[in-house]
């Protein structure tokens, strides 16, 4: 079964309102929000965190994407881990990328990190004492007043699994590469400020724009679908070797692959203006990847499995634009 085929079937078991903890149309009342909720601090900040599913640091750097610049200077960051649910778990404990700090112990580098969201939230007494025992950034905006949203493409991060804790709204799109649909998907509250977790695939394999026809995909034996064809890569007890699957790594293929994933940032990149025009003013974006992608590099391509540096390297750059 093909990739498209395989996101179509999980999606197709996970409509909003036929199955997972989705409501109909995926947003809570605002009568039944006031009841439950008590009222923001006052200037509370709007937060959005756009995650571009497999996006690595050299990539973005080749696309130089100067609408999403806009928000502030480019950083080298690296993620916690190496794939897509781990990642955003991490992401919602309040755990961004990090910068790798060297002479600090672990415990200092995550207190100032933490620092950094009184300045995003615009919450001067934001206290992550709070978070304790769930670490869970989703229920404590919750229990400060905010609406919580998160829209994934990523069948992984679909709604029926354990991600999908303390958030208003949870939705898995139709398209895992149209974050134009995903940001006119975006319900802005008024009466209280909205925390938005998105997650795009357009840099993910195939790193396809939602322009291009899915029979002018690449398609690669094998790579299509986290848990499919697992058996196709494990013979005689072990993984399948590299050297047995030379035209899987074809070099020249990996090069084309990597410039259709600098493609697919530059899409994003004028996609986002919309978002960038559409957020009320007092919002502020962090925009960053859950981690990178090999492609050829000492045999390796995709992510998950690999312990190499470029699975780790992402991009990040935050800001408030108004
Ligand atoms: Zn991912």
């Amino acid at each position: 079964m093909a990739l498209i085929d395989r996101l179509r079937a999980v999606r197709a078991t996970l409509r909003p309102g036929e199955a997972g903890p989705v409501a109909s149309e995926g947003v809570v009342s605002a009568p039944a929000l006031r009841a439950a909720r008590p009222a923001p601090p006052d200037g509370a900040s709007n937060y959005v965190i756009l995650v571009l599913d497999s996006c690595r640091f050299d990539t973005w750097v080749r696309a130089r994407p100067r609408v999403m610049e806009r928000l502030g200077p480019l950083e080298k960051r690296y993620t916690y881990a190496t794939w897509t649910a781990p990642s955003h778990y991490n992401l919602l404990i309040g755990l961004l990328p990090h910068s790798s700090p060297t002479h600090v112990y672990a415990s200092e580098y995550y207190k100032d990190d933490f620092l950094k969201f009184k300045e995003r939230f615009r919450i001067p007494d934001l206290s992550f004492g709070r978070m304790v025992p769930t670490l869970w950034l989703p229920t404590y905006l919750q229990s400060l007043g905010y609406r919580t949203n998160m829209l994934v493409s990523m069948p992984v991060l679909n709604p029926a699994t354990p991600i999908n804790s303390g958030f208003d709204r949870y939705q898995l799109m139709d398209r895992h590469n149209d974050v134009t649909a995903m940001i006119r998907a975006m319900r802005w509250y008024v009466d209280r400020p909205n925390f938005f977790v998105l997650n795009t695939g357009e840099t993910h394999y195939p790193y396809a724009t939602p322009d291009e026809p899915e029979n002018e995909w690449p398609r690669i034996s094998g790579v299509n679908g986290v848990f499919k064809h697992l058996d196709d890569h494990v013979r005689a007890g072990g993984l399948v070797h590299t050297s047995e699957a030379p035209r899987f790594f074809d070099d020249t293929r990996m090069k084309q692959l990597h410039a259709r994933q600098v493609e697919a940032v530059r899409w994003v990149d004028r996609a986002v203006e919309e978002l960038f025009d559409t957020a009320p003013a007092n919002t502020w974006i962090t925009i960053t990847a859950d981690h990178g992608e090999l492609f050829g590099e000492k045999g390796y391509f995709g992510h998950g499995p690999i312990q190499h540096a470029k699975v780790t390297e992402v991009p990040f750059v935050e800001g408030r634009l108004r």
